[in-house]
């Protein structure tokens, strides 16, 4: 480790250690991890709390007093974990940290050490500088959000509620990012979508009973046959398209923006709409919908047994406000053969945009980028907005990064050749700063 490493540096040596995260089937864990941020920040004259909640999986938590302290406080947290990585079609080794050709590349370059790199270098910044922000900000760099945060950011919400006392919203993956997309009349705008929702994850296990017997004699009643139909309709239903709050809020500000004749009063309106904006698509079409998706088929155990149940398990993502509404669709299409029961229950979640908070952040990214048309955006996914919201905390998605002037993006999230621009980190680094000290 350098005395004093920069932010490349810092998410270079992040990257180099392996925090992959197989869920139940192991890993390295956080721990090392954790440790080389304790070690950071120790180093800069900070008190940080090491808190491990299994062997190897670790957080470390620190709160940075505001010099406002009537003010609710900010969290600003970041997962130490990655996906795994097979080296197999990486051009740089994926654990290596290489920083080449104007870019810091490895697992976890852009989901999400690229923005832990950035909280860690905003403190040393502070504390070299004797600086504090308006507010209290609670840091809080975490393990496991690559599986379902039961490890950290669930955990400390069910263990140490405390360390999050007086906060009122808090800033995380994903947003803050440019999407460029080109207006009809040729100019090229510049997109930052921000986080003010998730789509919900419900995963469900279902039960198909029926009646067993030999498979010389088929009845009617078979359970393996009411699971493949029951699934076979739940997977041919179109789910309605839905605009939600941010989304139709997104989709006013991108037409506007781009000087688009659009019609969003109908869904043929919207889709072609989506033909219009480029990449922007990408951020729109995965909010428009609740989804289902048959993940796991786990029925009988012999060819000449027709056994009394088959069970299933399905991915469903559900809107804002939608889940009751979408589990009766669901329970209907399978029919009355069918019992179910939750792998996992995180119903979506949704903030307001037209809030100090969120002014305050497109107010930063505007400092850096006058042009930048800042839009709300309501995730496809789910991070650890969810368990922190369970405090009562509105999650927004802006982790940001700076333009790099040479038109480098970030990319291969989740996949081969992850890297983020060295450019974009220095710049994010100065946006993120400015933004923590006086929001
Ligand atoms: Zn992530």
């Amino acid at each position: 480790m350098t005395t004093h490493p920069d932010v490349v540096t810092i998410c270079s040596e992040l990257i180099a250690i392996d925090t992959s995260n197989y869920g139940s089937r192991g890993g390295n864990g956080e721990l090392d991890a954790a440790r080389y941020v304790v070690g950071l920040l120790r180093a800069a004259g900070y008190d940080p709390e090491l808190i491990v909640s299994e062997p190897n999986r670790a957080n470390v938590v620190m709160r940075v007093a505001g010099t406002d302290r009537t003010q609710p406080g900010l969290l600003v947290h970041g997962h130490l974990d990655v996906v795994p990585a097979e080296p197999g079609g990486w051009t740089v080794a994926p654990f290596e940290g290489r920083v080449a050709d104007g870019y810091v590349w490895g697992r976890g370059a852009s989901d999400m050490k690229d923005m832990v790199a950035m909280m860690l270098a905003t403190l040393r910044r502070w504390a070299a500088r004797g600086v504090a922000p308006r507010r209290d900000v609670v840091f809080a760099f975490v393990a496991d959000e690559e599986e379902d945060g039961a490890l950290g950011a669930e955990w400390l919400v069910r263990h140490r509620p405390e360390l999050f006392d007086g906060v009122a919203a808090a800033i995380g993956e994903a947003g803050g990012q440019a999407v460029p997309v080109e207006a009809p009349d040729g100019t090229v705008r510049r997109f930052y979508p921000v986080a003010v929702a998730e789509r919900g994850s419900l995963h469900l296990r279902v039960r198909a009973s029926g009646t067993a017997g030999h498979g010389s004699r088929p009845n009617p009643d078979n359970p393996v046959a009411h699971l493949v139909t029951g699934l076979a309709r739940l997977t041919e239903h179109r789910w309605p398209l839905t605009l939600t709050p941010p989304v139709r809020r997104l989709l006013d500000l991108t037409t506007q923006a781009l000087g688009l004749d659009a019609d969003l009063s109908s869904a043929e309106g919207i889709e072609a709409v989506l033909d219009r904006i480029g990449p922007l698509r990408e951020v729109v079409e995965p909010a428009l919908r609740p989804s289902t998706a048959v993940t796991v088929l786990d029925a009988g155990y012999k060819y000449n047994v027709v056994p009394g149940e088959a069970h299933a398990e399905i991915d469903v993502r559900s809107l804002p406000g939608g889940e009751a509404e979408q589990l009766a669709t669901i329970d209907r299409l399978l029919g009355p053969a069918f019992t179910r029961s939750f792998l996992s229950y995180r119903p979506a979640i949704a903030t307001r945009w037209d809030t100090p908070w969120f002014d305050a952040m497109a107010a930063a990214v505007r400092r850096h980028d006058p042009d930048a048309v800042v839009v709300p955006y309501c995730m496809a996914g789910g991070t650890d907005a969810k368990p922190f919201a369970e405090l009562g905390i509105a999650g927004f998605g802006f982790s940001p990064l700076g333009l790099d002037p040479d038109g480098r993006t970030p990319a291969g999230m989740h996949g081969v050749d992850e890297r983020v621009p060295v450019a974009a980190l220095v710049q994010g680094l100065e946006l993120l700063d400015e933004f923590l000290r006086t929001v």
